[in-house]
Formats: structure tokens, C-alpha cells, sequence
């Protein structure tokens, strides 16, 4: 077996995205049109939502459900410092205040931890289902019913997870924004869908996803008078292209196997790094349905001999890309000098001083999957020894 490089990630595209994506520039409507249609309704119905709007992205998704619901200036929404900068931005910019709390052993944000984080100005809960693996949204929505919190959640990581039965993305949240960036499960590049089960709210976030507009361009284009539109709210654009819903449907045809495959690997993965003294497994926990976003494994540096850094460094000698997910939030120089840091985040802080995120992908092969193993004991053993 020759050792190749492993990137990180790489998008799994067949022959049938570049057909779909080619018909829909030959078919000359490639802004928001009957694919982001098709696409809408197909997503709503593998996650089992009333509703989905298409969206730019994730990030996107986070603003538009956080404005549409009222948030602004003066609310307070809670969230995980354990988590990409887009979760934080999306709520700075409605005007609110993002208050941080600790995340749990599964380094999801941790019920407990929200409930000490409740004031008269909490508005909302904004959980992340980090790499994948659902948060313990139970007690998430027991905690909002009971003080009255929208729940937004930020599925970027969670196209195919689950909390029992359910989908991520059928409710009863008020909102679930998924990502479709290059590197996510389901991927068109850029792009992403919001779901929701209230059809006001899915009404108001259409409007303002395009400009205000009461009518977009498609649903009028056969109106005696096509030219006429009305803007109704100060709105924004976070449309999604014709041509990425193209490949986004082609890619929702193939999620489930393609996630069987994340799946497959992560076993594997877990298999073999239960047995290396050092090494801690990505955690699942049962009940829970886990997208495999991410494989985060957790270094013990003090039985290793090598911090996460010189982890990262040697597996990149051995031709395998890691990743870290997530620098904390409080760590980043922005965020530091903007932010008031009310609540403990000590375990995310000491967490992420040996996550490592490991390659996870649907087009991984066999033999790429062993040289990360490969790397990984090798890695483990030249320094334990
Ligand atoms: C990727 C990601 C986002 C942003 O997704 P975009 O579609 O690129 O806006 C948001 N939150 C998390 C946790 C992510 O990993």
C-alpha cells in the first residue's frame, strides 16, 4: 500500500451532480427556481418538517431564524463556546448578546449549565450538535417550555442525525438551520436550509431571506404583470441558487448511503482506538443518532508523551491532514475583547487542548481509512514508548 496524502475533507460528487448542475445552466433559470422548489420540499420531508427554505448558508439560516423571531438588542441567547465563529456571529448581529456556557462530557452545551445561565433577558437557546452527534435536545426543549426560550438550533454538522426517532430538523425547535459548505455531509459548495414547523415563521423568513419581497420572481414569472413586487420588511439576501439546489438534490438522494459510509468508518475508527492506551474514542451515546460530521478523539498527553500540536504535526508527517474542532470561541481575540465571559467554560477550555478531529468522509477508502489508523498507532506508540 503507498502511503498518499489524506486531505482533511473532499466533497463526494458523482457523474449525476455534474449532469444536474449542467441541465440546470442549460435550463437557463439559475437563481431561485423550480430546484430550490424541488430541493425545499425533498429536504422537508427527509427530516420530516412542515418547512424548509433554502438558504446561502448555515450561517445565514442562524440570522434570518434569529431575526424572524424578534431577537435583537438587549436579548440575551445561549449557546457553546465549543463551536464555529458563524453560531456567535449570527447572533451578534441581530443585536443580541451571546452568553456562553460550558459544554458536557460529549462537548455538547450542557442543560445544567444553560439553566444557571437564565435571566429576565434570555430569549433563546442556540444548541450545536457538535460533529454530529445530537445534543440532549429533551432537556433543551423542557428547559424552553417551561421559561418560555425560542430554540434555534445550528445543524450545520447534523444532515441525517437524530434524537430518538426523529430527524434533526422535524421539531419541535423553532428553527434548524443546516450547512451545505464544501466539507458537510450533504454539500453544494455553499449553501444551507432552514426547517421549522411554524408556517408564520416560515413565511416571514422567506420574505426577508429575498430583499423584503412579498413574491419572489418564479412564483410571479407567469402574473400578467411579472414586474410588479411589493417589499413588505427591511429584508436581506440569503437566497440559494437554482444551481446549487441542483446539486443539493442529488446530494439529498445520496445522503443516507453516504452517511453509512461516515458511519462505517467511525467504527472502525472507534474499534481500533479503544484499544490504545492514550487515545479516547469519539463519544456516541445511545438514543442518539450520529451524523458523523466529525471524528473528534481526545489525546491524554500526560500518558502520550506528545501535546495535541506535535499530535497534529506527526500525523501530517505520515501524509494524514487533522483538524481542531473548535478553537473556543473566548480564545479568539474578537470574541475576547467584545465578549463578557459570565460562566466557567473550563471543560471546553481544557477540552480542546487534545480534541483532534481525524479524517471522516463517504469517499475515503479502505486502504485511506488504515493509513490514518495506521498513523494514529504509530503516532501513539513512538511517543509512548
Ligand atoms: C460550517 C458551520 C457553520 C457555518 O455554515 P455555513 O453554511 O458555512 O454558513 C455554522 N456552524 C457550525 C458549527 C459549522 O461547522
Amino acid at each position: 500500500m503507498k502511503p498518499t496524502f489524506i486531505p482533511f475533507a473532499r466533497p463526494d460528487y458523482t457523474e449525476a451532480e455534474a449532469q444536474a448542475v449542467a441541465d440546470a445552466v442549460r435550463g437557463g433559470w439559475t437563481t431561485s427556481g423550480p430546484r430550490v422548489a424541488e430541493f425545499e420540499s425533498k429536504f422537508a420531508s427527509y427530516v420530516g418538517a412542515k418547512h424548509a427554505l433554502a438558504v446561502s448558508s448555515c450561517t445565514a439560516g442562524l440570522h434570518l431564524a434569529l431575526s424572524a423571531l424578534g431577537v435583537g438588542p438587549g436579548d440575551e441567547v445561549i449557546t457553546t463556546p465549543l463551536t464555529f465563529c458563524a453560531t456567535v456571529n449570527a447572533i451578534l448581529q441581530t443585536g443580541a448578546t451571546p452568553v456562553l456556557v460550558d459544554v458536557g462530557e460529549d462537548l455538547n452545551v450542557c442543560p445544567q449549565e444553560i439553566k444557571t445561565a437564565l435571566t429576565r433577558r434570555t430569549k433563546a437557546i442556540l444548541p450545536v450538535h457538535i460533529g454530529g452527534l445530537p445534543c440532549d435536545m429533551d432537556a433543551i426543549w423542557d428547559l424552553a417550555r417551561r421559561h418560555r426560550l425560542y430554540v434555534v438550533e445550528d445543524a450545520a454538522h447534523a444532515a441525517g442525525a437524530g434524537v430518538s426517532s426523529n430527524r434533526i430538523g422535524a421539531g419541535p425547535s423553532d428553527a434548524v438551520a443546516f450547512s451545505f459548505y464544501a466539507t458537510k455531509n450533504l454539500s453544494t459548495g455553499e449553501g444551507g436550509m432552514v426547517t421549522t414547523g411554524d408556517q408564520e415563521l416560515a413565511e416571514r423568513m422567506r420574505i426577508l431571506a429575498l430583499h423584503g419581497i412579498s413574491r419572489d420572481a418564479w412564483k410571479r414569472r407567469n402574473d400578467q404583470d411579472s414586474w410588479f413586487y411589493e417589499v413588505v420588511a427591511e429584508g436581506y439576501k440569503y437566497n440559494l441558487s437554482d444551481i446549487l439546489a441542483a446539486l443539493g438534490i442529488v446530494q439529498l438522494s445520496r445522503l443516507e448511503k453516504m452517511n453509512r459510509r461516515r458511519r462505517e468508518i467511525a467504527a472502525r475508527y472507534t474499534e481500533i482506538f479503544s484499544g490504545i492506551p492514550g487515545i479516547e474514542p469519539a463519544p456516541e451515546i445511545a438514543g442518539r443518532t450520529h451524523a458523523w460530521q466529525l471524528y473528534i478523539l481526545r489525546l491524554r498527553p500526560e500518558i502520550l508523551g506528545v501535546s495535541r500540536s506535535e499530535f497534529i504535526r506527526a500525523m501530517r508527517a505520515q501524509g494524514v491532514e487533522c483538524s481542531v474542532h473548535f478553537i473556543p470561541i473566548p480564545l479568539h481575540p474578537y470574541y475576547a475583547d467584545k465578549l463578557e465571559f459570565r460562566h466557567p467554560l473550563t471543560r471546553a477550555l481544557t477540552e480542546y487542548e487534545r480534541i483532534v478531529s481525524l479524517p471522516l468522509y463517504s469517499g475515503l477508502t479502505d486502504a485511506e481509512v488504515e493509513q490514518v489508523i495506521a498513523a494514529v498507532q504509530e503516532t501513539a506508540s513512538v511517543h509512548a514508548g
